[in-house]
């Protein structure tokens, strides 16, 4: 999804992929083949470019430590960021230390660890356990009411993050740019809606959140931009407690799939902005475009071929923006994801939801029919 922007703003981009099926591999005029966690293939592409920048961070923080100090690249965000969205106990500990905001949390080397953090925490006897690393969607992060629920757990990693199950009334999300001189524009502030884990809807901006709420958690997501020293795009993602308090959930140091309506509901959408920042141009503006922006997901179904449901919703909605990965369907994967944008939220949700439905289980509606 930075392809497109980086045509536009006659940025040669090249892509590392591991496969030349993978759906950037198809769309990009330049492609290297190798894997994120290659040192020579990194390093091979490093030597090749100006900026390095990443749709995920899962590339090991050696590997960008070595083309910093080697200075192949200008590797944006630098790895002393991006270690903290690469690392759930180090963010806690790194956010904890700036006294921002965050649920209450404890390292577990053992079962028995899990179990002492639940006696501390005394909750309704039930936690949340984290692998530090590697987890996305879900994967990777568990409620428990027992260490020995998490048990399979230690057998891969030395320590889990163990943390007070938070009784949220919502999640939100707040997304910053900022330029490696250290100018930063904030995105409005959006409620996520997850499924098993998964987002699937967002609402920009979070509906019954004052101009004043707005502005404070706006700042949150600036300031730790700033004390992270980060490049690019920052999303927060966030719980928001019955108080009207929010806590740190995590970090994304790229875009983030909350960060999607702004594709089509923002003056630039976050990829572009990812790129303007990443390769220190100016910052374009993050207004919204309408009152209101939606983004639904598309979860894989059980349809595998979305080209006829995603023309029968276009053809129904000219409103409507589609966005297709070109990934192979499986059950709960992102496929896609469709955007609206106008002045009615209910209007906009039931309109995406309606899409998504079209579009994933096309074969349903046809047997509806
Ligand atoms: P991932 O890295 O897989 O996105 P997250 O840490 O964001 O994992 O957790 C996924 C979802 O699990 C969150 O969006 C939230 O709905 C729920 N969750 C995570 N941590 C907590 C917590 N401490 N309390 C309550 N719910 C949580």
């Amino acid at each position: 999804m930075m392809l497109g922007p980086a045509i536009e703003l006659g940025l040669p981009l090249t892509v590392l992929a591991t496969d030349p099926a993978e759906s950037a591999a198809q769309g990009a005029a330049h492609v290297r083949i190798g894997r994120h966690d290659d040192e020579e293939a990194v390093r091979a592409l490093a030597a090749e470019v100006d900026v390095l920048t990443f749709d995920h961070e899962h590339v090991p923080p050696r590997i960008l430590e070595g083309i910093e100090r080697d200075g192949l690249a200008a590797v944006r965000p630098g790895p002393a960021a991006l270690v903290h969205a690469q690392d759930k106990v180090l963010m806690r500990e790194r956010l904890g230390a700036l006294g921002h905001p965050c649920p209450r949390w404890w390292r577990a080397a053992s079962a028995a660890d899990v179990d002492a953090a639940l006696a501390e925490l005394g909750t309704a006897g039930r936690a949340v356990v984290k692998t530090p690393r590697g987890g996305y969607d879900g994967h990777g992060v568990r409620v428990v009411s027992a260490g020995s629920d998490v048990a399979d757990w230690f057998e891969d990693h030395e320590e889990l993050l163990v943390e007070e199950l938070v009784p949220f009334t919502r999640e939100l999300s707040a997304q910053v740019a900022r330029r490696p001189g250290g100018e930063m524009l904030a995105f409005p502030v959006v409620r996520s809606t997850q499924k098993d884990g998964v987002c699937f809807e967002v609402l920009a901006p979070a509906p019954d959140l004052g101009p004043a709420d707005q502005e404070r958690i706006q700042q949150l997501a600036l300031r730790i931009a700033e004390d992270l020293g980060v490049t690019g795009m920052l999303a927060v993602e966030l719980f928001e407690t019955a108080g009207g308090e929010v806590l740190v959930n995590e970090l994304a140091m790229r875009p983030h799939n909350t960060g999607h309506w702004s594709m089509d509901g923002a003056v630039t959408g976050q990829f572009e902005q990812h790129l303007r920042a990443v390769a220190d141009l100016p910052l374009g503006a993050s207004a919204p475009r309408a009152p209101h922006a939606v983004m639904v997901n598309l979860l894989g179904g059980t349809r595998e071929d979305l080209a006829a449901g995603a023309r029968e919703a276009m053809e129904r909605d000219p409103g409507l923006k589609v966005h297709l990965y070109g990934k192979s369907v499986r059950p709960g994967r992102k496929v896609g994801h469709v955007t609206l944008a106008g002045s009615d939220p209910a209007d906009l949700l039931a309109r995406a939801h309606r899409a998504e439905r079209l579009i994933i289980d096309a074969v349903h509606e046809e047997q509806n029919a």
